[in-house]
């Protein structure tokens, strides 16, 4: 099929939109490895599990085996409000970058809450809503995840409360209006609120948080009040399930078109929109059906993957939630402040740790002012304000399509935009005036968190 055929935005029908969500853990021969109680070392039970989290959540997050799960009508009909989302031909950036590479784009970014966390957020607030739950609580770094929830749960009439990062909370005081505006309560992390943020503040006053720290305090509010659950926007395994509408959205759009990616990029937080984006591509790879390049982009400035080790670890600073075994830096591991976006979790996804450790996938990390540069060529060729966090695809993207023009190869490359940056313009400001800096922790640095993992 020539190019010129295939529109500047793929966009999928209604009834072409996948109703069911995939579990990438079916069709892995090695399964992620369970989630350990910190107290026994055994595997975390449903039961004890339900108490933190939503009974069907629980359900789908220790489900190894059923490959598709059933999207519920009421998600459905809200996916509708603001999918399917577009996959966008990057003609444009093609042209500016003289590559015969081809680029494709799948943008997360054109709801409210900006980013694809909304895809999660209104599946987890329906479970809850479902059980009969007054409300749920949660952490939130950059804030787009509280933010995603805060309109779930005012669609769905549920109590919200987050806990977001006090770095994030002080740099971002806008984002925190717009979870008010959808009635969330908002509470800067660590905070007075909580035992585990007492004990965190006395023993690192002036601490500027971490999302590990956060959790904490949400999880320790969830089971001490009636009626409440926790949440958590990614890592998890349900997380990635819902996610996976990314991808399969992706795919379909491509299938229509008849067009074989070579290589998938994706941001690497804890994983979830990669893990989404990747997963029906993952399923062709791991049935040994097709093969792609698939490359999680992580900060210089928090490397799970590329500097991490693979090994159970906290999910949390304060220690309470299970074990996760998982590429992760230690949990008391803290990202540098000037470290700008998201994507500054210690730990990473599970499955994706083991797909990564199984050589399913690759991983590289980029320093922030490079994203940056990225960023500002991508907003002003293709017109979009990509969220940082968004901008390490970018930037993997741009410089393989470089690549390409050297080579001359035509390769198409696929790469998830998972937000918008309107709220990091703070960050933008600093790049602007010259005044944002790299910081790559040493490996001294890494060491003494890595040090801190529990024995297993
Ligand atoms: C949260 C977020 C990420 C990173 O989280 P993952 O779970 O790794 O996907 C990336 N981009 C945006 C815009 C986000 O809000």
């Amino acid at each position: 099929m020539s190019n010129r055929e295939i529109p500047y935005k793929i966009y999928l029908e209604e009834n072409e939109m996948p109703k069911q969500w995939y579990n990438l853990r079916a069709d892995m021969k090695t399964k992620p490895a369970p989630l350990l109680n910190p107290g026994t070392g055994a595997p975390m039970t449903a039961d004890e599990l339900s108490h933190v989290f939503c009974e069907d959540l629980v359900a789908q997050e220790l489900d190894n085996d059923t490959a598709y799960f059933d999207i519920p009508e009421e998600i459905l009909s809200f996916y509708k409000m603001y999918r399917p989302s577009p996959l966008v031909r990057a003609y444009c950036l093609e042209k500016a970058l003289g590559t015969p590479a081809k680029i494709y784009y799948k943008f997360e970014g054109n709801n409210t809450s900006g980013s694809h966390k909304l895809n999660s957020a209104i599946a987890q607030a329906y479970y809850a809503k479902k059980q009969g739950l007054k409300g749920v609580t949660t952490e939130t770094g950059a804030g787009q995840w509280g933010t995603a929830l805060s309109m779930a749960c005012a669609y769905l009439g549920l109590d919200c409360k987050v806990y977001m990062v006090k770095v994030s909370y002080e740099q971002k005081p806008f984002r925190r209006e717009v979870m008010r505006t959808y009635g969330a309560s908002v509470v800067p992390s660590p905070s007075m609120d909580t035992e585990v943020g007492k004990k965190i503040l006395a023993e690192h006053p002036g601490t500027t948080g971490s999302l590990g720290c956060a959790i904490s305090e949400a999880v320790e509010v969830a089971t001490t009040h009636e009626g409440y659950r926790y949440v958590l926007g990614s890592v998890l395994n349900q997380v990635l399930l819902h996610q996976s509408v990314i991808g399969l959205e992706a795919k379909a759009a491509l299938d229509k078109y008849d067009i074989k990616p070579d290589v998938i990029i994706g941001c690497a937080g804890g994983g979830s929109n990669l893990g989404g984006l990747i997963a029906p591509f993952m399923r062709d790879k791991l049935l040994g059906k097709a093969d792609y390049r698939i490359i999680a982009v992580e900060p210089a400035s928090c490397p799970s993957f590329t500097r991490g080790v693979f090994a159970y670890d906290f999910c949390d600073t304060g220690k309470i939630c299970p074990l996760a075994k998982m590429y992760t830096l230690g949990s008391g591991f803290i990202p540098a402040p000037n470290h700008a976006g998201g994507l500054r979790f210690h730990g990473m996804s599970t499955t994706l740790s083991q797909l990564y450790h199984d050589g399913y996938m690759e991983a590289v990390s980029v320093e922030q002012t490079k994203v940056f540069e990225a960023a500002e060529k991508f907003a002003r060729i293709e017109g979009i304000l990509p969220a940082p966090e968004s901008s390490h695809a970018i930037k993997v993207a741009i410089d393989m399509a470089e690549e390409c023009k050297k080579t001359g190869e035509e390769k198409t490359i696929v790469f998830g935009l998972t937000g918008t940056g309107y709220f990091d313009l703070v960050a933008y400001e600093k790049f602007h005036n010259g005044e944002m800096t790299d910081y790559i922790p040493t490996d001294d640095e890494l060491s003494q968190s890595i040090a801190t993992l529990p024995k297993v």
